[in-house]
């Protein structure tokens, strides 16, 4: 789910940045094509402009040589003048809006007007009617001038501005372009790095997915030999023993007998049963524990006399901290701890030797040690015992019974409350398990006076 949920993630930033890059590429594009556009038609415009009002002062020049002299080659000037002007007009109507079209219409008819005036005047001139001719130029033909150049003048003006906007506009453009590209390609790259970043993350889930399917089934082996020794010991017993009550006349109380022992195989089936699943259920956080204040001492003296009926070889001394601040913990489960870690004591002593159990505490924490005249624990194990199913193969181990999983269920139980758990040894001299488990701050006490002592055998 995690790892679906993290490549969809990574697919999505790659799709976001190819996205983000061809939107801005696209937009920019756009917008500096159309602005360009937009200052090509303005300036071809604009010169349009500037060939109409140069074509005006043209034809304004050879229509006055034409009335000096009305020679062929001077009306063709003018004509020519003329031409030049009505084409400069027809650019202005096809590169300009509407209202270019139509000052393009009212110069047209302007200059219709003037071609009639001309005319008239060119036939009052051959006529010899200087004066006549004279006062239709200055009244006629200069007005008709006057009026073509003051309109052209005055739009070549507005759309020279605009051509300088369009510029201006195009300028900003570039330089916005200038200035966006690097952060959008530095948003691009942080994103890239996300991705990759995501992937790596992806990767790193699915090694450790891996080793820990790797871990589970070395368990699941473990635990297969485990199982298919230990319950088999105990099924045999039961089997023989209960095939030769079946089989054999037997007394009262050799009946008596070989139902004690198939009680205890069956006893210890359901102990190991009932470990496998403790430390499953803790393992996967869903053991479910009581939290009242537990008197750790109560609970270590409880266990020491339970222990005293069938341990013969041990003695178990106790050196109890009478000050111990009480723990707030499940009882059942300290219990556990306690049992667990006396049993093992007393397994791993197999020529007898004291067991001797302690409390202690330095006003934090509350401690309780195990020791025991053992067989010990080699250096290199000291860490390995608390994991599942870890047993030291010693010729000594060998011949005592075990599954692997009373250190596992000791170390879950002490982590639930925060402890620490630890092992130190001689080896071939004896043990000594550690249990510490924090107090709660309202509790420490600060100057802890030497605490009164029991002692018990
Ligand atoms: P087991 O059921 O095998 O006793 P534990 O988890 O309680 O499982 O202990 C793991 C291993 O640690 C044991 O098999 C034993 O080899 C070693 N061990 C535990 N306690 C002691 C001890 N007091 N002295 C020597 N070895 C010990």
């Amino acid at each position: 789910m995690k790892t679906n949920h993290a490549t969809r993630v990574a697919s999505l930033g790659l799709a976001a940045v190819v996205a983000c890059l061809a939107v801005f590429s696209i937009v920019a594009a756009y917008v500096a094509r159309t602005q360009a556009d937009r200052v090509l038609r303005s300036e071809s415009l604009a010169g349009s402009y500037e060939g109409a009002l140069a074509a005006i002062a043209a034809e304004q020049i050879a229509e006055l040589n034409y009335l000096f002299d009305l020679s062929p080659e001077h009306l063709r000037e003018r004509d020519l003048a003329g031409n030049a002007l009505t084409e400069a007009i027809a650019d202005i109507a096809a590169l300009g809006g509407r209202e270019d079209e139509a000052l393009a219409k009212d110069i047209l008819a302007l200059h219709d007007r003037f071609f009639i005036v001309s005319e008239r005047m060119a036939g009052v001139v051959a006529s010899g009617d200087i004066g006549t001719a004279r006062l239709i130029h200055e009244y006629s033909v200069d007005t008709i001038f006057q009026a073509m150049t003051a309109r052209l003048e005055s739009a070549a003006e507005i759309r020279r501005a605009e051509s300088q906007s369009a510029l201006a506009a195009l300028q900003s453009t570039s330089q916005w372009v200038l200035i966006l590209a690097p952060v959008v390609f530095a948003i691009g790259f942080v994103l890239l790095l996300a991705v990759s970043r995501t992937l790596e993350q992806y990767d790193r889930a699915r090694s450790k997915a891996f080793r820990e399917i790797e871990k589970l089934s070395k368990l699941r082996g473990e635990f297969v030999s485990i199982v298919s020794h230990e319950f088999r010991t105990p099924l045999t017993g039961i089997q023989g023993f209960s095939e030769v009550m079946r089989d054999e006349e037997l007394t009262i109380p050799e009946m008596r007998e070989y139902a004690g022992d198939i009680n205890k195989d069956a006893r210890r089936l359901a102990r190991l049963i009932s470990d496998m699943l403790d430390l499953d259920r803790m393992e996967s956080g869903l053991m479910t524990v009581s939290v009242v204040p537990v008197d750790l001492n109560r609970v270590v003296a409880d266990a020491a006399a339970q222990f005293r009926l069938s341990a013969a070889r041990h003695p178990i001394e106790l050196d109890l901290d009478q000050r111990l601040p009480t723990l707030i913990a499940d009882p059942d489960r300290i219990a556990q701890v306690v049992t667990n870690l006396l049993s093992n004591a007393i397994k791993y002593s197999p020529s007898g030797g004291a067991v001797e159990l302690r409390t202690t505490s330095d006003g934090r924490s509350v401690t309780l040690t195990v020791r025991d005249h053992g067989i010990g624990i080699p250096t290199e194990q000291l860490e390995k015992i608390f994991e599942r199913y870890a047993r030291i193969a010693t010729a000594e181990t060998q011949s005592i019974q075990g599954t692997g999983l009373g250190l596992p269920i000791v170390r879950q139980i002490v982590q639930l409350y925060e402890g620490k758990v630890w092992a130190t040894s001689q080896p071939g001299a004896g043990s000594v398990l550690h249990v510490q488990f924090p107090l709660p701050a309202d509790s420490v006490q600060r100057a802890v006076p030497p605490p009164p002592r029991v002692r018990a055998a």
